[in-house]
């Protein structure tokens, strides 16, 4: 399948929405681990990037500009941990995708697997710290081991998604051990980490942006 910046820009609008409506769900899950704000700071950054999408990209055919632009809005408007985070996933994904109008099975590969690449760099979490990276993980060995099965993107995305969701709610069984929710030792047990199910969110929506 081929993807193009229409396509993408129509991703991340379509993040937006599935953010303002899951932003209680996961400000509540963040209350219980942490400070209580992983929904309202997921909505700031993407309606920051929502004004790009709607007014700077508007015609921009470049999807890894397209990315960089809404990694470093995503970055200056949030200011807690996820910032960061996404930022860097975002950006590591851009350039292997570099100056491309059109993104491949390949690509979209590449760059699924540079974005997790990039959140695990940044934040230097184990599988097993509860965190977003118990989503990701799993779900980017599933994404290449199937992709170098099949050369399908699709349907090894299919395969990603329902790991990534399998490692999110595997966070409910672990403790914190990074980040802000570190600290409530015991009481950190039976809650899925935030991150982990905004991570879960942000994948599943590409793969239902693709069928829209
Ligand atoms: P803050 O903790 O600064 O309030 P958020 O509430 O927006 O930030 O995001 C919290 C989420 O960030 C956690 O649920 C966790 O998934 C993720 N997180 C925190 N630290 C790390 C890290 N070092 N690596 C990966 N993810 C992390
Ligand atoms: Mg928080
Ligand atoms: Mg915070």
């Amino acid at each position: 399948m081929n993807i193009d910046s229409r396509n993408l820009i129509n991703y991340f609008q379509q993040v937006v929405e599935m953010i303002e409506k899951e932003k209680d769900h996961l400000s509540e899950l963040d209350r219980k681990l942490g400070d209580g704000d992983h929904g309202v700071t997921m909505s700031i950054g993407f309606q920051a990037v929502k004004d790009k999408l709607d007014h700077e990209l508007l015609d921009e055919e470049d999807c890894s500009k397209i990315c960089i632009v809404v990694a470093r809005t995503f970055l200056s408007a949030v200011g807690s941990s996820v910032g960061p985070l996404y930022a860097t996933g975002f950006l590591k994904g851009a350039k292997v995708i570099k100056n491309k109008r059109t993104l491949d099975d390949e690509s979209l590969t590449k760059f699924w697997l540079a974005f997790v690449d990039g959140v695990k760099e940044r934040g230097m979490a184990k599988v097993g710290d509860k965190t977003m990276v118990d989503t990701l993980e799993p779900a980017a060995n599933i994404l290449k081991e199937e992709f170098e099965k099949t050369g399908n993107f699709i349907e090894a995305f299919q395969y990603a998604v329902d790991a990534g969701r399998m490692g999110m709610e595997s966070t409910q069984e672990l403790l914190s051990r990074k980040g802000r929710s570190s600290r409530l030792g015991q009481r950190s047990l039976g809650v899925i980490d935030p991150g982990a199910a905004s991570a879960y969110l942000l994948l599943n929506t590409f793969l239902t942006s693709l069928n829209s």
